[in-house]
């Protein structure tokens, strides 16, 4: 396995299996790697001759009183995780290698951007489009390969790769989950005592409208009240959003038809969560068994 802390050994490597029609897959990351990554790192191995995977704590996309400092760094670990998977090369620059003195240049998409996650936090889709279009330049892979946790991220990226005419194919993946439904998130180690239990609110605010629109309810505003009351029954849960919305412009529909997701992001004694899940159609969700 290689691995690379700069642009150019990183790009020179891509560009050698490109020019003899190897095909790449790339997964980014940001680092303390989980099996919901790990489930990304697996459809490319099975789906391409060689993978990627970028390890990259991304400055530009935590706000000033985020949690930038404390979250998880394990790129020792992780490294030799990649190594026991098959994992071709590994992308992990520092800081100044992704963004140089004198960086000024910002990738600002409009629209999806500014709703749900985007209104809390107002720089994180720039630092998102900025990083990912970075290292797509890094990394010329054929395909790209993203989780439907981040169901935003992945709407955000597809846009952005037809705009700007970025030849990968994006893949989005199901949502790896623990037994009980949280889905995991390296801001779960944040969660202490009691606030792990009350997490699972997310998955039992989502599956209780996946229910109700089962039993025949197709009714936005019903569905959107069902959402936010669950979400809010843990004491320390404080609901950020509760939306349903359509799952190729996030847009909120009329009436609500089964490719409509359910989204949800809420804080659980202070850790920011979000989760998100179709209202029909077959659960792709990875259930792992209890521990
Ligand atoms: P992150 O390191 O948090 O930036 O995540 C890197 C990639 O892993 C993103 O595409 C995420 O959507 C994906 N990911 C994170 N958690 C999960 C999960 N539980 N299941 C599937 N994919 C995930």
């Amino acid at each position: 396995m290689e691995i690379c802390s700069e642009k150019k050994k990183a790009l020179a490597l891509v560009r050698s299996w490109n020019s003899r029609g190897i095909s790449v897959g790339f997964v980014p990351t940001m680092g303390a790697l989980h099996r919901g990554h790990m489930s990304l790192v697996e459809a490319s191995l099975r789906e391409c001759d060689r993978t990627v995977v970028s390890i990259f704590l991304n400055p530009a996309q935590f706000g000033e009183n985020e949690d930038f400092d404390r979250y998880p760094r394990r790129l020792e670990s992780d490294v030799s995780l990649l190594g026991r998977a098959g994992v071709d090369g590994v992308f992990a620059p520092d800081a100044s290698e992704m963004y140089p003195s004198g960086f000024c240049t910002w990738v600002v998409q409009e629209g999806l951007t500014e709703r749900l996650c985007g209104a809390s936090r107002p720089d994180f889709f720039r630092g998102v489009c900025t990083v990912v279009a970075k290292l797509f330049a890094i990394i010329p892979a054929d395909r790209a390969y993203f989780g439907r946790k981040d169901l935003q991220q992945s709407v955000v990226i597809k846009r952005m790769v037809t705009d700007l005419d970025i030849p990968v194919d994006i893949r989005v993946m199901p949502i790896v989950r623990e037994s009980d439904g949280l889905a995991l998130s390296s801001r779960n180690r944040y969660l202490i005592g009691g606030q792990r239990r009350e997490a699972t609110c997310l998955h039992e605010a989502l599956m209780e409208v996946r229910d109700r629109f089962r039993g025949g309810e197709r009714d936005v505003d019903c569905l959107t009240e069902a959402l936010c009351g669950r979400l809010s029954r843990p004491a320390t849960a404080e609901p950020e959003y509760g939306e349903i919305v359509a799952p190729d412009t996030l847009a909120r529909p009329r009436s609500a038809s089964p490719d409509a997701v359910a989204v949800v992001a809420a804080l659980i004694g202070g850790t920011r969560l979000i989760d998100n899940m179709p209202l029909g159609g077959e659960l792709e969700d990875i259930y792992l068994p209890p521990e």
